[in-house]
């Protein structure tokens, strides 16, 4: 099969020929029509988080046709121990053996790949594989991150790409009010999110015209965490949703005063992407996807670095 894999991080990944994967017992053999990219396969590429193993196949938001003739999701959790404490008590997401697709075990831009069929995540019919691809990890994260903002009417999403542009669709579906943050002077950006509903988009370094009663920070500058505390009521949370931050600088301790909090939010469990894919087609979510096909996957991650796109990018390895 044809593939893309990541041989040493730092450098850029390139297309190959590896063999078919043959399925285990328990596994699905999968025909990829879709993968979408995330910030955690850029974070793998640029060595800001540490690979498991290498060479690998990024790539964990995957659509695909099962050898049993099912079109199925592979997330980002791609197997749990099922008996460590957090897996005992319903989080898996924080089980202690986990694997992960596309770090752990060989993810999606390729042709072909084998997914363990209990954590492969059944799709809408409504939703073609370019709109679902994004849901799979940006979307049912976010959604992970909004829940644990409660009930704040008023939300702030700091970093507004693929997760956060679908985030904000389910928010505002939701009544909630949404203002967005994005890089100073990304009036584009700014544009995007008001499209999608947002009724307020600046530069992430200006306060809001109200206090925000929770902010979700899907960029992974550190100086956003302060910034986000800063805007926030009392009692309000600031959610980090990613995997990987620079490190975040101090500030005064008033600005937590108050009963406010922070906290991150880390993978998902099955019972998250069931929720979300249910939900995600009665907003409805539509993605703003950027294609590209399988030998151009560096080219995807570069565009991702530079925010040279709005919205989601899906490899199609189909295509040419
Ligand atoms: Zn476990
Ligand atoms: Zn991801």
């Amino acid at each position: 099969m044809r593939a893309v894999i990541l041989e040493r991080q730092g450098e850029p990944v390139r297309a190959t020929t590896l063999p078919d994967p043959e399925p285990a017992p328990g596994q699905l053999l999968l025909n990829i029509t879709a993968c979408a990219v995330c910030r955690t396969d850029l974070h793998l590429r640029d060595h800001e988080i540490e690979a498991t193993k290498l060479p690998v196949v990024l790539g964990h938001q995957i659509v695909g046709i099962a050898n049993d003739g099912r079109r199925v999701g592979v997330p980002w959790l791609g197997w749990t121990d099922g008996t460590c404490r957090y897996c005992a008590t319903d989080r898996e997401n924080l089980c202690l053996n986990a694997k992960f697709t596309g770090r752990d075990i060989d993810g999606g831009f390729a042709e072909l790949t084998v997914a363990d069929e209990r954590y492969c995540l059944e799709l809408p019919d409504e939703l073609p594989d370019d709109q679902a691809a994004p849901l799979l990890c940006g979307g049912l994260i976010g959604y992970r991150a909004l829940r644990f903002t409660g009930d704040a009417t008023r939300l702030g999403l700091y970093g507004f790409g693929s997760s956060a542009h679908q985030i904000c669709q389910v928010a505002v579906h939701q009544g909630r009010e949404v203002y967005a943050f994005t890089r100073p002077g990304d009036d584009r950006t700014q544009t995007f999110a008001k499209s999608l509903g947002a009724i307020w988009a600046r530069a992430s370094n200006e306060l809001p015209p109200e206090q925000l009663d929770a902010g979700i920070i899907f960029a992974s500058a550190g100086e956003l965490v302060p910034q986000a505390l800063k805007a926030l009521a009392p009692a309000g949370t600031v959610v980090c949703a990613g995997i990987h931050m620079s490190d975040i600088p101090s500030f005064p301790y008033d600005d937590l005063w108050g009963e406010r909090s922070i906290r991150s939010v880390a993978n998902l469990t099955r019972k998250d992407g069931e929720e979300f894919l249910a939900l995600a087609p009665k907003v409805p979510v539509k993605t703003t996807v950027t294609t590209y096909p399988l030998d151009h996957v560096e080219e995807a991650l570069g565009d991702l670095r530079a925010g040279r796109f709005e919205g989601s990018a899906v490899i199609l390895p189909t295509t040419d």
